[in-house]
């Protein structure tokens, strides 16, 4: 297993308070948050960037892009709208090499983004 910081906030080793839970996704409020809500929903499993997902991945995928979307419900924002972003390497300023969708919410979201 590569040196990987959601891999440690995943099995504990670094303290987080986990916003959900299940078998196959964690959610985590970003600690540099860009919106009023600013969540990262994470597979438990290491997959460095999108790159690397296979055919099998699908699921996991969908199941992400959903809990994104109960997550918006739950703090109200839905109906006003969000965005779910994924990094993917250098020039999309990937810093964590285990994937993550960002879900933005609360604010005005400018476009294109910078
Ligand atoms: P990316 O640049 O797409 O790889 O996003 C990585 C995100 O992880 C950034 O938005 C960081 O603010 C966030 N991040 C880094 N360390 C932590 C942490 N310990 N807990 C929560 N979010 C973090
Ligand atoms: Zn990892």
């Amino acid at each position: 297993m590569p040196d990987c910081l959601f891999c440690k906030i995943i099995a504990g080793d670094i303290p987080a308070s986990l916003l959900y839970e299940d078998e196959r996704l964690v959610v985590l409020a970003d600690i540099n948050p860009q919106a009023p809500t600013h969540v990262l929903i994470i597979p438990r499993r290491h997959i460095a960037t999108l790159n690397d997902l296979g055919p099998g991945d699908d699921a996991l995928v969908g199941e992400m892009t959903r809990r994104a979307a109960a997550v918006v419900r739950e703090h109200g924002l839905d109906s006003r709208g969000y965005r779910t972003v994924f990094n993917c390497n250098a020039d999309a300023g990937q810093t964590v090499f285990h994937i993550h969708m960002h879900v933005l919410a609360g604010r005005r979201l400018a476009w294109p983004p910078g």
